[in-house]
């Protein structure tokens, strides 16, 4: 059965000029390669030693409840995701864009955050999903969940911040993740590739997380850099499928892929993939199933091209999208408004928020 779709006309993506404030070290070479570079961000409690171990990960395994995350969606959502469409979005809806990874907290939107956001909804961006990466950043990002209803926030401790995780930041972590639009928990992983953390605190720290989140019942966001085998093996060990949740930024191989997508995880792709070197990313994004698409943009890192070198923002999200229709068109026919509605639909159901803007008469509420 077909449906019409109704075509979005609206894309203005504005260029500018980065307003970024403040150091921005390793810039060009996390432009190149595909970090979300969070290693510039503020921390707290440096030099301070977490008494959240493994001993005290484990006196809260009982409250860990699995969570069959990629069970959520009803067969008619399922249905309508498939189908190819001239009409409505998977609920029903006009096709929308979700940018489901940003740091909207980042200094470097300090002078003009409503703008960019105001573009990016322009754009066709009615959701957002801003991350945190240490203690600060998951408070900035639950306060701007706070200030604008079409902006949800994710609080965790990245592997370049866990070497600063305090004493009492995952207690902290935990009453934040009560706000209701906490919507999953990371980012977090594993990063060899600049080890700002040492590696084996990155791995303990990466096990208590995954742990906590099973705990929240919040699904992950996993950052991963050139720490395949021990980020997937952690996952397996610490029964991270029991929660699931997405590779982003994916930028590793097709063992990664397949295994992330084994274990449940969906992945998303940001603005690496209009890269002219990334012809191995393409290749393997060609074979992630429909279902297990997300778009980000990593903002403001990894702006996607013909805008490399600026500031990147979530209005350029849009660009990743039609860069995927493209790829995914010369194997099956696929439309932008298709990637656009089976992306949205697939954040939907990860993350449990609602389709569509609350200005569209949806819930305000994600859980
Ligand atoms: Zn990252
Ligand atoms: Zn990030």
């Amino acid at each position: 059965m077909l449906v019409p779709v109704l075509i979005r006309s609206r894309q203005h993506v504005m260029e500018f000029e980065c307003g970024r404030k403040g150091r921005q070290r390793d810039k060009d070479e996390r432009q190149d390669q595909g970090d979300c570079g969070s290693n510039d961000r503020t921390s707290e409690g440096r030099g301070s030693r977490a008494d959240h171990g493994r001993g005290a990960c484990s006196r809260n395994l009982h409250l860990c409840q699995p969570r069959k995350v990629l069970a959520l969606a009803s067969q008619a959502e399922l249905h309508h995701a498939t189908l190819r469409g001239q009409g409505v979005g998977p609920l029903g809806e006009k096709p929308v864009l979700i940018d489901t990874h940003t740091h909207l907290d980042d200094a470097r939107f300090d002078g003009d955050r409503d703008a960019v956001i105001a573009r990016a909804r322009e754009a066709g961006v009615e959701t957002f999903i801003t991350i945190g990466c240490d203690l600060a950043t998951s408070r900035a990002a639950v306060s701007l969940a706070d200030r604008y209803p079409f902006i949800y926030a994710t609080v965790g401790v990245h592997p370049h911040e866990v070497k600063c995780i305090g004493d009492d930041w995952y207690d902290e972590l935990r009453r934040l993740a009560q706000h209701p639009k906490v919507v999953a928990y990371g980012e977090i992983g594993l990063d060899y590739h600049y080890n700002h953390s040492p590696p084996k605190l990155q791995r303990d720290r990466f096990r208590e997380q995954v742990c906590l989140a099973r705990e929240l019942r919040l699904p992950l966001v996993i950052h991963t850099r050139e720490a395949q085998e021990d980020t997937i093996k952690i996952l397996k060990e610490e029964k991270g499928s029991e929660v699931g949740g997405v590779f982003h930024c994916f930028s590793g191989d097709a063992w990664l892929a397949k295994d992330a997508l084994n274990l449940g995880f969906f992945l998303s792709f940001s603005g690496v993939v209009t890269f002219q070197n990334a012809t191995m990313l393409r290749d393997i994004m060609k074979t992630v199933p429909m279902d297990r698409l997300l778009v980000e943009t990593d903002c403001p890192y990894l702006t996607p091209a013909p805008h490399r070198g600026k500031r990147n923002e979530p209005a350029y999200v849009k660009l990743i999208a039609e860069k995927i229709a493209e790829l995914k068109d010369s194997t099956e026919p696929m439309s932008v408004q298709e990637v656009e509605c089976h992306t949205s639909q697939n954040a939907c159901r990860l993350f449990k928020i609602p389709y569509g803007s609350p200005e569209r008469g949806q819930s305000k509420n994600a859980r």
